[in-house]
């Protein structure tokens, strides 16, 4: 079975068929760094994340970009409005625009840090790859595809009659929607900035192409310039949140695909809003976390990205408080299935006969399957909790519990929503050391040892259960 996505370019499920048999290349669009991340933009990354790694689960060897967007990203981008968002939160707080962006991209790695996030392959800051953005601009110059005016660079829409495909909007409410903003240097209301002159942007460049003057680059170009640098002229996958479809990635393949007369991407992926509390998240209505205020509460970084995970990237989820309480009674029920399964693998509890060869198959064939059908996270947890109870109810074998373990193991590779493999005992060392002195006193009938351990380790707040397979620890 091959692994089927859903293109948003074409709205349909499509077999994954990479450029390179074998290989995958995604781009991610990445955080504005003028803020510290918040759950909703973690939701995207985090598909993006499972998305990786089930491909590398998968077989494939995926290369992937993320890029931190710290200029030009406008406070109204879909209608080219406003002020950077880097010089905004500059002027509410006194401090640099380099100053904020470096604070918030530290704060985001971070966040990945504590959301078990496998790092892109490269994840870089677009004030770092503003010569290749000015190449592109040249380019799209020299070919008549782009204007300037008063030294702002614009790309013409209309000599890209594909405009308007990807987020299905037609003419009509594109120039509406674009005259909000009028701009009396555009030849047409949907034409979008390459470069904006500013000498007094603290972000200030001088304009890396032929007669360009100081200023800084428009916020699409960025995502082009570094996607191509790191990937080519066409990638596999591009991700984003559905946010992104309108103007950004609209303008993404416009400003690409004139340049390398070539299709920029194969498959778009989108990942939904998140909804809190059955609502958009928003400041106001006092429904907007950051990853550091749910930390805070504290929740564990698994836990939080159970919660923002569980359901499809496609679906609508809603994110609530009770929802992590959820999350983290979940992930305890495949701890503790994962602890018996370690506990008979070293012989700490007595082994049954069951190999578990059938349960294991479906439970890695459902998994599998679940995953192949454009990522349905859902469904995939769905076939880890039905193992979770056919290995709760087996007597598995010694072996049978190995490859139990193996299939946890796996499916953690992939959602990293379940935590390490636990230990049989967390009891502390000291107390395991214990314990094994008093087998070897029981085993040489030194009673009075054997008992004086026993009240130690009661002692310590632990008792000692004896089972057939030997005796463990468990908290008294
Ligand atoms: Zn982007």
């Amino acid at each position: 079975m091959p692994i089927r996505l859903h293109n948003s370019f074409t709205r349909q499920l499509e077999d994954l068929r990479p450029i390179v048999a074998g290989k995958v290349t995604m781009y991610n669009c990445g955080p504005t760094v003028y803020s510290s991340p918040h759950i909703g933009n973690f939701r995207s990354f985090l598909f993006a994340d499972v998305l990786r790694r089930f491909l590398e689960d998968q077989g494939y060897e995926v290369t992937q970009v993320m890029n931190i967007t710290d200029v030009g990203h406008l406070t109204l981008d879909d209608v080219e409005g406003g002020e950077d968002k880097m010089e905004a939160e500059s002027k509410r707080t006194g401090r640099t625009a380099w100053d904020i962006a470096k604070q918030y991209t530290e704060e985001f790695q971070t966040c990945q840090e504590q959301l078990n996030v496998r790092l892109p392959h490269h994840m870089p800051r677009a004030t770092d790859f503003i010569e290749q953005m000015g190449e592109i601009i040249e380019d799209l110059l020299k070919k008549g595809v782009a204007y300037e005016v008063n030294g702002n660079v614009y790309f013409e829409v209309g000599k890209f009659p594909a405009y308007g495909k990807l987020s299905g909007k037609v003419l009509d409410e594109l120039e509406a929607g674009a005259r909000v903003a009028v701009n009396k240097e555009k030849k047409d209301p949907r034409d979008f900035a390459l470069w904006k002159v500013d000498d007094q942007h603290q972000m200030q460049w001088d304009g890396p192409f032929t007669g360009g003057q100081r200023g800084f680059p428009g916020w699409h170009i960025e995502c082009s310039a570094m996607s191509m640098h790191y990937l080519g002229r066409s990638i596999d996958i591009h991700t984003g949140g559905e946010d992104n479809v309108f103007p950004h990635h609209e303008c993404e393949i416009a400003q690409t695909e004139a340049h390398t007369g070539e299709r920029f991407v194969g498959i778009w992926m989108h990942a939904r809003h998140l909804l809190v509390d059955n609502t958009k998240m928003s400041k106001s209505l006092g429904n907007f976390f950051t990853v550091s205020d749910i930390l805070a509460k504290g929740y564990t970084g698994i836990e939080l990205r159970y919660a923002l995970t569980r359901v499809q990237y496609r679906q609508s989820l809603n994110f609530t408080l009770h929802g992590l309480d959820e999350a983290r009674k979940a992930i305890a029920r495949v701890a503790e299935a994962r602890k018996r399964l370690v506990r008979i693998r070293e012989g700490e509890e007595r082994a049954g006969g069951d190999d578990l060869k059938d349960v294991i198959q479906a439970a890695h064939d459902n998994f599998t399957a679940s995953m192949q059908d454009d990522l349905n996270v859902s469904e995939a947890l769905a076939a880890t909790f039905d193992f979770v109870a056919a290995c709760n109810k087996s007597e598995a074998s010694v072996d049978g519990a190995k490859q139990a373990l193996l299939a946890f193991a796996r499916f953690e590779d992939v959602l990293a929503v379940f935590g390490d493999e636990p230990v049989a005992s967390d009891a502390p060392p000291e107390l395991v050391a214990l314990l094994a002195k008093r087998k070897v006193a029981k085993a040489s009938k030194d009673w009075a040892t054997a008992d004086q351990i026993r009240d130690e380790i009661g002692a310590a707040g632990w008792k000692i259960v004896d089972a057939a397979a030997g005796a463990r620890l468990e908290k008294a």
